[in-house]
């Protein structure tokens, strides 16, 4: 959390946070590199991409760069999410410490 700016800490707290478990959702597999872009509905050229359901296996937390999968063994397993992009429990709690009542 050192490396964080005050302008980082304030973008993060303004986020809406959800706690979700985190699961795969679709991509676009580009045929040639095997790059991954999340499918959000955009149009794509089936050439070049492959339209894969859960082809969007991991996220990493935005803060830590923990792994956050569907894989118990490869790190977390759930998470808070928002516009698109996740952070873990455990930076969560650091963003958001339950006893901030002192600080002004
Ligand atoms: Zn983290």
């Amino acid at each position: 959390m050192d490396q964080l700016t005050s302008e980082d800490l304030q973008y993060y707290r303004s986020l809406d946070w959800i706690f979700k478990v985190w699961q795969p959702s679709p991509a676009l597999i580009e045929k040639k590199a095997g790059n991954a872009r999340p499918f959000v509905g955009q149009s794509f050229d089936p050439a070049y991409f492959d339209l894969v359901q859960d082809g969007w296996t991991h996220d990493h937390c935005e803060i830590c760069f923990v792994n956050l999968s569907d894989d118990t063994e490869a790190g977390e397993t759930d998470g808070y999410t928002a516009d698109r992009q996740w952070i873990c429990k455990t930076c969560h709690a650091k963003l958001f410490p339950p006893s901030d009542g002192q600080a002004s």
